[in-house]
């Protein structure tokens, strides 16, 4: 099973379509939507993890293609730098996923990578910048 995180750019004509639910339905990708903001009448985006076999991500892709969406895979990345954290806590407060967390023992603030959904809230809350979003376009 692969998972790969991908933007999607939807033409306005196919912002009413019920399209990503086929890419479970017929082509057995779980999706989760990390973010997206669609608008009626307007252009949309959005940020979708799907996960599955290759060779149906990639038949996955072709069927979003062919309703005109551009489709970019993209590998992007929360950074934590433990060391300059300060565990002032002010990220705890608004990751609703558990990613971040407060050591209970050494008071010092965790990150789980595998509990991010890399919403950036973290990024905007934290004074000293110790943690940054990294977003890398990934060649096809
Ligand atoms: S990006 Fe979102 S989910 Fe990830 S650690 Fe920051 S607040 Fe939590
Ligand atoms: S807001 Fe920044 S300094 Fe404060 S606990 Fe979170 S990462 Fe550390």
């Amino acid at each position: 099973m692969n998972k790969i995180k991908i933007i999607l750019t939807f033409p306005k004509e196919t912002i009413n379509k019920p399209i990503i639910c086929h890419l479970n339905t017929d082509y057995k990708l779980i999706s989760n939507i990390l973010r997206a903001k669609v608008m009626p009448r307007e252009v949309g985006k959005m940020v979708l993890e799907i996960e599955g076999e290759e060779k149906n991500i990639e038949e996955g892709i072709k069927y979003l293609e062919s309703f005109g969406i551009e489709v970019i895979p993209v590998s992007k990345e929360i950074k934590f730098n433990e060391e300059e954290c300060v565990s002032c806590g002010a990220c705890l407060a608004v990751c609703a996923s558990g990613a971040l967390t407060l050591d209970q023992e050494s008071y010092q603030v965790r990150f789980d990578r595998d509990l991010c959904i890399l919403c950036e809230h973290c990024v905007r809350a934290c004074p000293l910048r110790v943690i940054e979003a990294t977003f890398d376009e990934i060649e096809r």
